[in-house]
């Protein structure tokens, strides 16, 4: 049994108490005033965590549908995927699975693509869209969206989709300042909630592409989500336990205020690094994954010469769950998610911990 408060896997995360207490309450219809009412106040907490003032689409199923969504009504024959692990390559083949013609700037593990090879490959050939991760979950990288999206807007007709999945309410998501055509992320991340919501924030120049676009689909289709976003309203049943735990979560993200949100996740992103560089002077045999000046405040890739599957079976020994590595680093990492409600208070206990495990070996 993994104890509360130790549940430290990169996605889900731990939900507290009281947001799953939300969900108790009893059902309403959601062709109602109580429902327009719910979704009123969810979408105006979501614009503020997305960063934009258009309506944030809530659907119910996991981030994949998001970037599903994203890529079905906003890219046409040519993607260019900015690929920094697992998480990019998801993006990338949901857009060949949709028969797009994907293009892929791929970096080692825990680099990023330099913004230069991304302006050449828009240089030198048509994209309709470029996909990137904003947190890449896999390594723990953080990619700069702000500077990818200055690039992909000199070129008219080119839309910037990003998979927010795991920055959306760990760091600053700015869908309008950055003019990203598409937002997306999921519940069970930084927004500390049940797994079981995606989100999509997008723009008018992605609705305009999207009218153009004739394999929306029935279930994604944002035209659909717009129409009765106007109305306050999903297209089909929402998942109206998980609206009320996003209600009271996002409430509470208002009561602790976004900036000390963020700027929490940020501490123990450096704390979490700290203890690596000093474990890594131990001769503990960990180093970070990803380089400084591109790392997540919400996830921590560390590399290990102890086998992880053996650092995750004695974590969890110790009541704590974390999580292994993936893809080419699935045999030489693993993953801690301080993401959500975690505190560094929460993280430096979880860190002692490993310390001895590790010591033990
Ligand atoms: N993108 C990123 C960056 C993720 O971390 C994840 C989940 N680990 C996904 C996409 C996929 O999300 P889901 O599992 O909710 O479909």
């Amino acid at each position: 049994m993994i104890d509360a408060g130790r549940f430290f896997v990169p996605g889900p995360t731990e939900v507290r108490p009281e947001v799953l207490d939300a969900m108790r309450r009893p059902m309403i219809f959601h062709r109602t005033h109580a429902m327009e009412e719910l979704m009123q106040r969810v979408t105006q907490g979501l614009g503020t965590v997305f960063g934009t003032r258009r309506p944030v689409h809530v659907i119910t199923g996991s981030g994949t549908a998001a970037m599903d969504l994203a890529v079905r009504s906003g890219t046409i024959l040519n993607v260019l995927s900015v690929v920094h692990g697992e998480f990019g390559e998801r993006f990338a083949r949901i857009a060949e699975a949709c028969g797009r013609r994907v293009t892929r700037l791929t970096a080692p593990p825990g680099d990023v693509v330099p913004l230069d090879r991304i302006r050449d490959a828009l240089a030198a050939a048509d994209f309709d869209a470029v996909t990137a991760t904003h947190s890449e979950t896999a390594t723990g990288v953080l990619a700069d969206i702000a500077g990818i999206s200055a690039i992909v807007r000199e070129h008219p007709g080119c839309l910037l989709l990003v998979d927010a999945v795991s920055s959306a309410g760990a760091m600053p998501v700015t869908a309008d300042a950055w003019g990203a055509a598409a937002v997306v992320a999921a519940s069970q991340k930084a927004m500390a909630l049940p797994p079981g919501l995606a989100f999509a924030a997008v723009s008018e120049p992605f609705l305009a592409r999207a009218r153009n676009v004739l394999d929306r689909g029935t279930y994604l289709d944002v035209l659909r989500f717009e129409e009765f976003a106007a109305k306050h309203q999903s297209p089909t049943t929402p998942a109206i336990s998980l609206l009320y735990a996003l209600d009271r979560q996002l409430a509470d993200f208002q009561v602790e205020g976004l900036e000390a949100r963020f700027a929490r996740h940020a501490a123990m992103a450096e704390v979490c690094a700290a203890w690596v560089s000093r474990a890594e002077q131990a001769a503990l045999g960990l180093s970070m994954a990803a380089r400084e000046g591109s790392r997540s405040p919400s996830v921590t890739c560390i590399l290990t010469r102890t086998k992880p599957g053996v650092v995750l079976t004695r974590m969890r020994e110790q009541g704590y769950e974390l999580g292994g590595g993936q893809a080419e680093l699935a045999g030489t990492s693993f993953r801690v998610g301080h993401m959500g409600d975690h505190t560094v208070a929460g993280l430096e206990a979880l860190l002692e911990v490993l310390e001895r495990v590790l010591r033990a070996r």
